[in-house]
């Protein structure tokens, strides 16, 4: 059973509209820059073209062009992905073809289909113009006046701002009505399905957000920015019922779950309101000892330890060095297959601010030669971080241990750092 909906959208018409398709281009263009300010902008080759895979396969959908008064589907908006750095689940779309997606809203997906429903169903709300159809409905007095006199070659969204019109981050016109909603989703459906990916992960996906909204803060800004019109998954669900059946392919997943992991290592925004400050409480001078399955080593004994995957794999930290998304403060040890270069280019892989900051030292650990190279990157309490990295080629593998602070704090915890490394005996 078809719900009442389902048919009235299947009537899609572009809403009431003052901005030409242009002036949204040109809207867009002129708002990436700011947001880039506002926000950390991950600038990472394998998310950028992963998701711009996923991006040009549903451009390819006519559900992804304008749409005429009269229903038909005319040009392609150039839409662009940007993923932003941010634990937040959350996408938005800027008007004329910007799609931003949080690092969080990138790990919570499930599959491929679910990242794809995700960036469809912010494409629609490009391609139904609903951030100028809203400003358009609400500032039918001033805008004509502003439009009508725009200076061409001057900032337009400069001209719309000085009347109160805002399309930057927070602006309550990414805040979409209800009906706004149920035609994204609808819209997002069908372009997902002329790609090739399953409509109905749209509605799982929504479906999850809406189980954890409740829970977690981080749930909440997609909701908030994206309410759920009253039945959206049974909605998904009718619409994908009366779709022609076709055999959906996930052939991504395996590149997902990477991209899953390169932004799983990436700090989140620098020292976000309310984060949590650095560890303040000093290390202790009583010692206690880590006992790996080849090296044993003492730290501090108020540090706390978080063993990994393998018996060698540990994170040592002090209370509120240890991140949930990563360490701000304390060593990490481990081993791992390749030599130190290769090592230092997975650790800038993970890490994208990651550099370089001096030369390699040949040093003696445990009476084995080892190397030790200096690197910076930045901190997750803010500023910037320094991270040891020393390493010695075992016959197990390369060992390494990477010791970190922020680097306002560096001088002061060297000499705790230098006492674990001394104590390093391998077995
Ligand atoms: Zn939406």
């Amino acid at each position: 059973m078809a719900l009442p909906g389902l048919a009235e959208l299947k009537q899609l018409k572009p809403g009431f509209n003052l901005f030409s398709a242009e002036q949204d281009i040109q809207l867009g263009r002129e708002a990436v820059p700011e947001l880039q300010k506002q926000m950390t902008v991950v600038h990472n080759r394998e998310v950028d073209s992963y998701l711009s895979l996923l991006l040009h396969k549903l451009e390819k959908s006519t559900y992804a062009r304008t749409l005429g008064r009269d229903g038909s589907r005319g040009e392609l908006f150039p839409f662009s992905m940007h993923a932003v750095s941010d634990k937040k689940i959350n996408a938005f779309s800027l008007p004329g073809g910007p799609v931003f997606i949080n690092t969080g809203a990138i790990q919570e997906a499930d599959n491929a289909a679910q990242l794809a429903g995700v960036i469809a169903h912010e494409m629609s709300h490009v391609v139904l113009r609903h951030m100028t159809n809203q400003a358009s409905k609400r500032e039918l007095v001033t805008l004509p006046a502003v439009l009508a006199g725009a200076v061409t070659g001057h900032s337009l969204l400069g001209q719309l701002a000085q009347v109160g019109i805002v399309f930057t981050a927070n602006s309550a016109l990414l805040k979409f009505s209800r009906s706004d909603e149920e035609q994204a989703d609808y819209n997002g459906a069908e372009m997902m399905a002329d790609a090739g990916y399953n409509p109905i992960e749209m509605a799982r996906f929504f479906e999850k957000l809406e189980e954890k909204g409740g829970r977690a803060g981080a749930f909440e800004e997609f909701l908030s920015d994206h309410p759920n019109p009253g039945n959206r998954i049974a909605a998904i669900s009718d619409e994908v019922g009366e779709m022609p059946r076709r055999n959906y392919v996930d052939d991504e997943t395996g590149q997902l779950a990477h991209v899953r992991e390169i932004v799983r290592h990436m700090a989140g925004p620098a020292k976000v309101a309310g984060g949590s400050p650095a560890p303040s409480e000093s290390p202790s001078k009583e010692l206690a000892t880590f006992e790996g399955r080849t090296f044993s080593l003492r730290y501090p004994g108020n540090w706390q330890v978080q063993r990994g995957d393998g018996p060698d794999a540990v994170t040592i930290a002090p209370r509120g060095g240890l991140l949930p998304e990563s360490v701000g403060y304390g060593l990490q040890a481990n081993y791992f297959a390749g030599d130190a270069n290769a090592l230092i280019h997975r650790l800038q892989k993970e890490n994208i601010d990651m550099r370089i900051a001096g030369e390699a030292r040949n040093i003696d650990v445990a009476g084995q030669p080892a190397i030790l190279n200096t690197l910076d990157s930045r901190s997750p309490y803010g500023g910037s971080e320094v991270d040891v990295l020393v390493t010695v080629a075992r016959p197990e593998g390369l060992l390494y241990i990477v010791f970190i602070a922020p680097k306002s704090e560096f001088e002061k915890i060297q000499p705790v750092f230098e006492d674990v490394l001394r104590s390093v005996r391998f077995r």
